[in-house]
């Protein structure tokens, strides 16, 4: 079983148009004109529903379930719709509220979230509200996840080319130790490997059982270097804990992110398995 443990919605149909704005001011930069070269290699369909067009991508990518992620409170819904439209392949995660919303505390909202509303994780961009990953404000949400058994994803490092937040100040991943320990049966995901903190990351994986990595965006960022971020995780935490995530801009790139664990050769047959599915299948309990 194939799962992508990092997606969002996408709202664009011309991906080309889509990156091609998007990323206007990243001439040169390496990842911008490999994005605009592979995928306008990758074949679509013509359609006017986002979702069909994802959907037709994640299958040509051999991938069989999709976390959906969303970036904000806002986008809880959108995921929820997405959920509902192809429930055997996406799975809902949830953006937790901070602050009590009306009479509702964050703990009956999330609850309700993930009781009735079959989100199955939760995700923390705590970063780009200028948070750090142990502000205090998070800890109800991350108990009600220990409770109901559901990872924790978790925006860790670099944002997203183009952010004008300021996010690294906010966004390593070491800050999870002051928590850690009082949620001893939660699962946290750092994304991105937490990058540039790979070796912060790869070291909270090995000492906190419950840590997990994802290498979400890493696959077109920087594909050198994650053959060197997978060795040193491979060295010292082995690769159970490593979770594929596509995280891209557009659909086409789902394929791309998948791609790259085809034609590894530094990887076994065995342990591209693990990366790609069967450590997210547990994590997910599936
Ligand atoms: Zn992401």
């Amino acid at each position: 079983m194939r799962i992508d443990f990092h997606c969002h919605v996408f709202r664009v149909l011309n991906s080309r148009e889509a990156i091609q704005k998007q990323f206007d001011g990243f001439q040169g930069y390496g990842f911008y004109e490999r994005m605009l070269l592979t995928i306008k290699n990758v074949k679509s369909i013509k359609t006017n529903d986002v979702i069909e067009k994802t959907l037709f991508h994640v299958k040509k990518a051999g991938i069989d379930k999709v976390v959906l992620l969303p970036l904000s409170i806002k986008e809880n819904d959108v995921v929820k719709n997405w959920y509902k439209a192809a429930p055997e392949v996406f799975i809902p995660f949830f953006n937790p509220p901070e602050k009590i919303n009306g009479d509702q505390s964050p703990e009956t909202i999330i609850e309700k979230a993930l009781k009735e509303d079959e989100y199955r994780g939760l995700k923390i961009m705590l970063p780009f509200r200028k948070k750090h990953l142990n502000d205090k404000i998070l800890y109800p949400a991350l108990e009600m996840a220990q409770q109901h058994d559901v990872p924790v994803v978790m925006h860790a490092g670099y944002p997203p080319p183009g952010t004008k937040k300021q996010v690294l100040t906010y966004s390593n991943p070491i800050k999870i130790v002051d928590f850690i320990d009082s949620f001893p049966k939660l699962n946290l995901v750092i994304a991105h490997m937490g990058f540039p903190w790979v070796d912060v990351a790869i070291s909270l994986a090995m000492q906190y059982q419950s840590v997990y990595l994802d290498v979400s965006n890493l696959t077109y960022m920087m594909p050198r270097r994650l053959k060197d971020f997978l060795m040193r995780a491979r060295e010292i935490i082995g690769l159970d804990k490593i979770l594929f995530g596509s995280d891209t801009f557009v659909p086409e790139m789902i394929e791309v992110t998948a791609r790259y664990f085809n034609d590894v050769s530094f990887l076994s047959r065995e342990e591209v398995k693990k990366i790609l599915g069967l450590n997210a299948k547990r994590l997910l309990h599936l």
